[in-house]
Protein backbone atom coordinates (compact mmCIF):
# COMPACT_ATOMS: atom_id res chain seq x y z
CA UNK A 1 0.00 0.00 0.00
CA UNK A 2 1.30 3.44 -0.95
CA UNK A 3 0.79 5.55 2.17
CA UNK A 4 0.06 9.17 1.70
CA UNK A 5 3.41 11.38 3.16
CA UNK A 6 3.09 14.20 5.39
CA UNK A 7 6.15 15.72 6.07
CA UNK A 8 6.60 17.63 9.59
CA UNK A 9 10.50 17.91 10.22
CA UNK A 10 12.50 21.21 10.86
CA UNK A 11 14.56 20.43 7.82
CA UNK A 12 14.28 19.65 4.70
CA UNK A 13 10.66 21.09 4.72
CA UNK A 14 8.01 20.72 2.25
CA UNK A 15 8.02 22.88 -0.94
CA UNK A 16 5.41 24.73 -2.21
CA UNK A 17 3.99 23.39 -5.55
CA UNK A 18 5.24 26.84 -7.77
CA UNK A 19 8.90 26.44 -6.30
CA UNK A 20 8.74 22.75 -7.69
CA UNK A 21 7.11 23.77 -10.60
CA UNK A 22 10.10 26.52 -11.24
CA UNK A 23 12.48 23.55 -10.80
CA UNK A 24 11.27 21.73 -13.55
CA UNK A 25 11.33 24.07 -16.11
CA UNK A 26 14.43 23.31 -18.91
CA UNK A 27 17.59 24.07 -17.53
CA UNK A 28 19.28 27.49 -18.89
CA UNK A 29 22.78 28.28 -19.38
CA UNK A 30 24.23 29.69 -16.42
CA UNK A 31 26.39 32.62 -18.51
CA UNK A 32 22.57 33.16 -20.60
CA UNK A 33 20.72 36.20 -20.60
CA UNK A 34 17.77 34.07 -19.15
CA UNK A 35 19.82 33.27 -16.08
CA UNK A 36 21.18 36.22 -15.18
CA UNK A 37 17.69 37.87 -14.76
CA UNK A 38 16.92 35.10 -12.37
CA UNK A 39 20.44 35.30 -10.65
CA UNK A 40 20.34 39.38 -9.83
CA UNK A 41 16.81 38.84 -8.51
CA UNK A 42 17.23 35.82 -5.87
CA UNK A 43 20.11 37.77 -4.99
CA UNK A 44 18.38 41.01 -4.40
CA UNK A 45 15.45 39.26 -2.68
CA UNK A 46 18.35 37.26 -0.54
CA UNK A 47 19.19 40.86 0.74
CA UNK A 48 15.84 41.75 1.39
CA UNK A 49 15.29 38.58 3.76
CA UNK A 50 18.95 39.38 4.93
CA UNK A 51 18.12 42.67 5.73
CA UNK A 52 21.08 43.88 4.69
CA UNK A 53 22.73 46.30 2.05
CA UNK A 54 25.80 43.98 1.90
CA UNK A 55 25.86 41.28 -0.51
CA UNK A 56 24.70 37.85 0.11
CA UNK A 57 27.07 35.05 -1.32
CA UNK A 58 25.43 32.18 -2.74
CA UNK A 59 26.91 28.63 -2.63
CA UNK A 60 25.99 25.24 -4.32
CA UNK A 61 26.26 23.33 -0.65
CA UNK A 62 24.14 22.46 2.36
CA UNK A 63 24.27 24.63 4.86
CA UNK A 64 27.08 23.79 6.80
CA UNK A 65 29.20 24.94 3.75
CA UNK A 66 28.56 28.03 4.46
CA UNK A 67 29.51 28.14 8.20
CA UNK A 68 32.57 26.35 6.83
CA UNK A 69 32.91 29.31 4.61
CA UNK A 70 33.24 31.68 7.47
CA UNK A 71 35.49 29.49 9.60
CA UNK A 72 37.59 29.65 6.43
CA UNK A 73 37.25 32.85 5.13
CA UNK A 74 38.05 34.38 8.88
CA UNK A 75 39.80 32.04 11.08
CA UNK A 76 42.16 29.58 10.70
CA UNK A 77 45.24 27.57 12.64
CA UNK A 78 45.67 29.50 15.90
CA UNK A 79 43.00 31.90 15.46
CA UNK A 80 41.22 32.41 18.79
CA UNK A 81 37.45 32.07 18.83
CA UNK A 82 35.12 32.01 21.27
CA UNK A 83 31.85 29.13 20.27
CA UNK A 84 28.55 29.18 21.77
CA UNK A 85 27.25 25.27 21.89
CA UNK A 86 24.01 24.65 23.64
CA UNK A 87 23.01 21.83 21.66
CA UNK A 88 23.78 19.71 18.11
CA UNK A 89 24.37 22.78 15.73
CA UNK A 90 26.33 24.48 18.22
CA UNK A 91 29.11 20.88 18.79
CA UNK A 92 28.89 21.29 14.63
CA UNK A 93 30.65 25.29 15.02
CA UNK A 94 33.07 23.74 18.20
CA UNK A 95 33.81 20.59 15.42
CA UNK A 96 34.39 23.08 12.77
CA UNK A 97 36.82 25.60 14.25
CA UNK A 98 38.29 22.48 15.94
CA UNK A 99 39.17 20.88 12.08
CA UNK A 100 40.41 24.89 10.67
CA UNK A 101 43.23 24.53 13.98
CA UNK A 102 41.72 27.50 15.56
CA UNK A 103 42.02 28.35 19.45
CA UNK A 104 38.74 27.85 20.56
CA UNK A 105 37.16 28.77 23.90
CA UNK A 106 34.00 26.74 24.31
CA UNK A 107 31.23 28.31 26.37
CA UNK A 108 29.00 24.89 26.44
CA UNK A 109 25.64 24.81 27.91
CA UNK A 110 23.12 21.96 28.71
CA UNK A 111 21.39 20.68 25.83
CA UNK A 112 18.32 23.08 26.05
CA UNK A 113 19.63 25.90 27.72
CA UNK A 114 19.16 29.17 26.57
CA UNK A 115 22.97 31.03 26.37
CA UNK A 116 23.22 34.22 28.32
CA UNK A 117 24.71 37.68 26.77
CA UNK A 118 26.64 37.88 30.30
CA UNK A 119 28.18 34.90 30.12
CA UNK A 120 29.73 35.81 26.12
CA UNK A 121 31.01 39.50 28.01
CA UNK A 122 32.46 37.64 30.64
CA UNK A 123 34.32 35.01 28.82
CA UNK A 124 35.54 37.87 26.31
CA UNK A 125 36.78 39.91 28.74
CA UNK A 126 38.78 36.69 30.23
CA UNK A 127 40.13 35.77 27.05
CA UNK A 128 39.51 38.16 23.84
CA UNK A 129 38.76 36.50 21.14
CA UNK A 130 38.69 37.31 16.79
CA UNK A 131 35.26 36.15 16.21
CA UNK A 132 31.88 34.14 18.41
CA UNK A 133 30.17 31.70 16.97
CA UNK A 134 26.74 31.24 17.81
CA UNK A 135 23.40 29.73 16.64
CA UNK A 136 20.61 31.46 16.02
CA UNK A 137 17.63 28.86 16.45
CA UNK A 138 19.50 25.44 18.06
CA UNK A 139 16.85 23.20 15.91
CA UNK A 140 18.03 19.99 18.26
CA UNK A 141 16.37 21.60 20.97
CA UNK A 142 13.67 24.42 20.01
CA UNK A 143 15.84 27.14 21.74
CA UNK A 144 15.87 30.49 19.88
CA UNK A 145 18.38 32.73 21.36
CA UNK A 146 18.61 36.18 21.74
CA UNK A 147 21.13 37.29 18.69
CA UNK A 148 20.79 40.35 19.26
CA UNK A 149 22.13 40.68 23.24
CA UNK A 150 24.69 37.96 22.05
CA UNK A 151 25.62 40.07 18.46
CA UNK A 152 26.16 43.42 21.08
CA UNK A 153 28.42 41.42 23.71
CA UNK A 154 30.11 39.84 21.04
CA UNK A 155 30.83 43.73 19.22
CA UNK A 156 31.42 45.36 22.36
CA UNK A 157 33.96 42.80 23.55
CA UNK A 158 35.96 43.30 20.51
CA UNK A 159 35.04 39.70 18.50
CA UNK A 160 32.85 39.49 15.32
CA UNK A 161 29.60 37.85 15.34
CA UNK A 162 29.04 34.90 13.66
CA UNK A 163 25.58 33.26 13.75
CA UNK A 164 24.17 30.15 12.37
CA UNK A 165 20.68 31.45 11.14
CA UNK A 166 20.11 28.13 9.05
CA UNK A 167 16.74 27.07 10.37
CA UNK A 168 15.70 30.93 11.84
CA UNK A 169 15.95 33.04 8.58
CA UNK A 170 12.48 33.98 7.33
CA UNK A 171 10.66 32.38 10.76
CA UNK A 172 11.79 34.51 13.49
CA UNK A 173 13.17 37.98 13.46
CA UNK A 174 16.79 38.81 11.93
CA UNK A 175 17.85 42.24 11.19
CA UNK A 176 21.30 41.82 10.17
CA UNK A 177 22.51 45.04 9.80
CA UNK A 178 20.54 46.91 12.38
CA UNK A 179 22.05 44.60 14.92
CA UNK A 180 25.41 45.03 13.60
CA UNK A 181 25.42 40.84 13.19
CA UNK A 182 28.98 40.58 11.24
CA UNK A 183 28.14 37.35 9.46
CA UNK A 184 24.62 35.45 8.72
CA UNK A 185 25.28 32.05 7.48
CA UNK A 186 21.48 30.19 6.20
CA UNK A 187 20.49 27.59 4.18
CA UNK A 188 17.74 26.64 1.50
CA UNK A 189 15.65 24.10 3.21
CA UNK A 190 14.20 25.36 5.88
CA UNK A 191 11.99 28.01 6.01
CA UNK A 192 13.13 29.54 2.86
CA UNK A 193 10.80 26.60 1.49
CA UNK A 194 13.41 25.43 -1.33
CA UNK A 195 14.84 21.80 -1.10
CA UNK A 196 18.54 21.25 0.23
CA UNK A 197 21.49 22.31 -2.07
CA UNK A 198 21.72 26.24 -1.19
CA UNK A 199 23.74 27.75 1.57
CA UNK A 200 24.17 31.69 1.88
CA UNK A 201 26.07 34.34 3.34
CA UNK A 202 26.30 37.86 4.52
CA UNK A 203 29.12 39.29 5.78
CA UNK A 204 29.67 43.07 7.30
CA UNK A 205 32.01 45.46 6.60
CA UNK A 206 34.09 44.98 9.59
CA UNK A 207 34.20 41.65 8.57
CA UNK A 208 35.30 42.13 5.11
CA UNK A 209 38.46 43.86 6.68
CA UNK A 210 39.49 40.91 8.87
CA UNK A 211 39.67 38.25 6.18
CA UNK A 212 42.10 35.50 7.47
CA UNK A 213 44.79 33.83 5.79
CA UNK A 214 43.65 30.06 6.01
CA UNK A 215 43.55 28.39 2.60
CA UNK A 216 40.05 28.10 0.60
CA UNK A 217 39.27 28.21 -2.57
CA UNK A 218 35.35 27.16 -3.59
CA UNK A 219 34.36 28.37 -0.22
CA UNK A 220 36.85 32.17 -0.87
CA UNK A 221 34.37 35.02 -0.37
CA UNK A 222 36.24 37.37 -2.56
CA UNK A 223 36.01 35.80 -5.29
CA UNK A 224 32.31 34.87 -5.11
CA UNK A 225 31.77 38.92 -4.28
CA UNK A 226 33.56 39.91 -7.16
CA UNK A 227 31.45 37.08 -9.56
CA UNK A 228 27.90 37.87 -8.15
CA UNK A 229 28.60 41.86 -8.52
CA UNK A 230 28.92 41.24 -12.32
CA UNK A 231 25.68 38.39 -12.21
CA UNK A 232 28.28 36.32 -13.38
CA UNK A 233 28.72 33.37 -10.94
CA UNK A 234 32.30 32.44 -10.15
CA UNK A 235 31.37 28.32 -10.75
CA UNK A 236 28.26 27.15 -12.19
CA UNK A 237 25.64 27.79 -9.76
CA UNK A 238 22.67 25.22 -9.20
CA UNK A 239 20.57 27.03 -11.94
CA UNK A 240 17.41 25.15 -11.24
CA UNK A 241 17.34 25.16 -7.37
CA UNK A 242 17.94 28.94 -7.71
CA UNK A 243 15.15 29.19 -9.94
CA UNK A 244 12.98 27.96 -7.25
CA UNK A 245 14.75 29.78 -4.48
CA UNK A 246 13.35 33.00 -6.41
CA UNK A 247 10.31 31.98 -6.43
CA UNK A 248 10.32 30.87 -2.90
CA UNK A 249 11.58 34.12 -1.99
CA UNK A 250 9.35 36.34 -3.71
CA UNK A 251 6.59 34.49 -2.02
CA UNK A 252 7.54 34.97 1.28
CA UNK A 253 8.42 38.97 0.21
CA UNK A 254 5.06 38.91 -0.85
CA UNK A 255 3.60 38.13 1.95
CA UNK A 256 5.53 40.20 4.26
CA UNK A 257 8.81 39.01 6.45
CA UNK A 258 6.47 40.53 9.40
CA UNK A 259 3.71 38.71 8.55
CA UNK A 260 5.73 35.79 8.22
CA UNK A 261 7.37 35.61 11.89
CA UNK A 262 4.13 36.80 13.42
CA UNK A 263 2.85 33.36 11.68
CA UNK A 264 5.86 31.35 12.39
CA UNK A 265 4.64 32.36 16.13
CA UNK A 266 1.33 31.57 16.23
CA UNK A 267 2.05 28.05 14.84
CA UNK A 268 4.45 27.71 17.73
CA UNK A 269 2.05 28.35 20.03
CA UNK A 270 -0.97 25.81 18.56
CA UNK A 271 2.31 23.45 18.68
CA UNK A 272 3.08 23.95 22.38
CA UNK A 273 -0.93 24.39 23.54
CA UNK A 274 -1.66 21.35 22.01
CA UNK A 275 0.94 19.50 23.20
CA UNK A 276 0.33 19.94 26.38
CA UNK A 277 -3.34 19.54 26.42
CA UNK A 278 -2.67 16.71 25.81
CA UNK A 279 -0.40 15.94 28.96
CA UNK A 280 2.85 16.18 27.62
CA UNK A 281 5.84 17.72 28.78
CA UNK A 282 7.71 20.53 26.48
CA UNK A 283 11.08 20.13 25.87
CA UNK A 284 11.76 23.22 24.08
CA UNK A 285 11.10 26.65 25.80
CA UNK A 286 7.37 27.56 26.10
CA UNK A 287 8.16 31.13 24.47
CA UNK A 288 6.93 32.74 21.73
CA UNK A 289 10.47 32.93 20.32
CA UNK A 290 10.56 29.59 19.82
CA UNK A 291 8.87 29.72 16.85
CA UNK A 292 10.72 26.97 14.49
CA UNK A 293 10.70 23.70 15.95
CA UNK A 294 8.53 22.44 19.30
CA UNK A 295 10.76 19.72 20.83
CA UNK A 296 8.18 17.72 23.20
CA UNK A 297 9.88 14.89 25.61
CA UNK A 298 8.60 11.41 25.40
CA UNK A 299 6.09 9.95 28.20
CA UNK A 300 7.55 7.38 30.69
CA UNK A 301 8.09 3.98 29.42
CA UNK A 302 7.50 5.31 25.55
CA UNK A 303 11.36 5.77 23.28
CA UNK A 304 10.34 8.55 21.24
CA UNK A 305 12.04 6.26 17.93
CA UNK A 306 9.17 3.83 18.33
CA UNK A 307 6.70 6.83 18.27
CA UNK A 308 8.29 7.78 14.94
CA UNK A 309 8.84 4.14 13.40
CA UNK A 310 4.56 4.04 13.83
CA UNK A 311 4.01 7.14 12.60
CA UNK A 312 6.02 6.97 9.55
CA UNK A 313 5.00 3.05 8.49
CA UNK A 314 1.28 3.59 9.72
CA UNK A 315 0.42 7.56 8.66
CA UNK A 316 3.03 8.53 6.66
CA UNK A 317 3.97 11.13 9.08
CA UNK A 318 7.80 12.09 9.14
CA UNK A 319 8.55 13.85 12.46
CA UNK A 320 12.34 14.68 13.64
CA UNK A 321 13.77 12.40 16.60
CA UNK A 322 15.88 13.30 19.61
CA UNK A 323 19.27 13.70 18.22
CA UNK A 324 22.60 12.25 20.00
CA UNK A 325 21.87 12.79 23.99
CA UNK A 326 18.16 13.00 23.55
CA UNK A 327 17.88 10.29 21.21
CA UNK A 328 14.70 8.39 22.16
CA UNK A 329 13.71 10.81 24.57
CA UNK A 330 12.22 13.73 22.97
CA UNK A 331 10.52 14.50 19.31
CA UNK A 332 10.10 17.62 17.52
CA UNK A 333 7.31 18.98 15.35
CA UNK A 334 9.00 21.56 12.96
CA UNK A 335 6.94 24.36 11.85
CA UNK A 336 8.99 26.79 9.57
CA UNK A 337 8.41 27.66 5.89
CA UNK A 338 5.52 26.03 4.21
CA UNK A 339 3.47 25.13 7.14
CA UNK A 340 -0.35 26.43 8.10
CA UNK A 341 -1.79 25.44 11.33
CA UNK A 342 -3.71 22.35 9.68
CA UNK A 343 -0.34 20.60 9.21
CA UNK A 344 0.20 21.75 13.63
CA UNK A 345 -3.28 19.90 14.13
CA UNK A 346 -2.32 16.90 11.72
CA UNK A 347 0.62 16.28 13.78
CA UNK A 348 -0.93 16.67 17.19
CA UNK A 349 -3.58 14.13 15.87
CA UNK A 350 -0.98 11.46 14.71
CA UNK A 351 0.86 12.01 17.60
CA UNK A 352 -2.08 11.24 20.11
CA UNK A 353 -2.98 8.21 17.99
CA UNK A 354 0.63 6.78 17.98
CA UNK A 355 1.10 7.38 21.70
CA UNK A 356 -2.20 5.90 22.52
CA UNK A 357 -1.18 2.62 20.34
CA UNK A 358 1.80 2.49 22.13
CA UNK A 359 0.00 2.25 25.72
CA UNK A 360 1.12 5.63 26.55
CA UNK A 361 -1.52 7.53 29.11
CA UNK A 362 -2.73 10.42 26.64
CA UNK A 363 -5.81 12.78 27.49
CA UNK A 364 -7.25 12.28 24.60
CA UNK A 365 -9.98 14.48 21.61
CA UNK A 366 -7.92 17.86 23.47
CA UNK A 367 -5.10 18.64 21.92
CA UNK A 368 -6.51 19.43 18.39
CA UNK A 369 -8.91 21.91 20.12
CA UNK A 370 -6.55 23.38 22.32
CA UNK A 371 -4.20 23.96 19.32
CA UNK A 372 -6.94 25.61 16.86
CA UNK A 373 -8.04 27.73 20.28
CA UNK A 374 -4.73 29.04 20.55
CA UNK A 375 -4.09 29.68 17.26
CA UNK A 376 -7.10 31.67 16.47
CA UNK A 377 -6.88 33.73 19.97
CA UNK A 378 -3.19 34.82 18.55
CA UNK A 379 -5.13 36.01 15.05
CA UNK A 380 -7.32 38.35 17.33
CA UNK A 381 -4.76 39.99 19.41
C1 LIG B 1 19.68 22.31 9.46
C2 LIG B 1 20.68 23.07 10.24
C3 LIG B 1 22.02 23.13 9.86
C4 LIG B 1 22.46 22.45 8.69
O1 LIG B 1 22.82 21.86 8.04
P1 LIG B 1 23.04 21.11 6.71
O2 LIG B 1 24.45 21.24 6.43
O3 LIG B 1 22.18 21.83 5.73
O4 LIG B 1 22.60 19.73 7.02
C5 LIG B 1 22.91 23.89 10.59
N1 LIG B 1 22.50 24.58 11.66
C6 LIG B 1 21.21 24.55 12.06
C7 LIG B 1 20.82 25.35 13.26
C8 LIG B 1 20.27 23.80 11.36
O5 LIG B 1 19.01 23.78 11.76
Amino acid sequence: VTVKKYLFAPGPTPVPPQVLAAMAEPIVHHRGADFRVVYKRCLERLQEVFRTEQDVLLFAASGTGAMESAVANLLGPGVPVLVISAGSFGERWHALAQAYGCDVDLLGYDWGETPSPEDVAARLSARPAKAVLMTQSETSTGVVSDVRALAAAAREGGALSVVDAISSLGAVPLETDAWGVDVVVSGSQKALMTPPGLAMVSVSERAWAALGTAPRFYYDWETTRVAQGKHDAAFTPAVSLIAGLDVALGMLLETGLEAAFAHHARLGAAAREGAKAMGLELFSPDEERSAVVTAIRSPDGVDSDDLLRLLSSEWGVTLAPGQARLKGRIFRIGHIGWYDVFDITTALAAVELGLDALGADVERGVAVTRALEAYSQSLRV
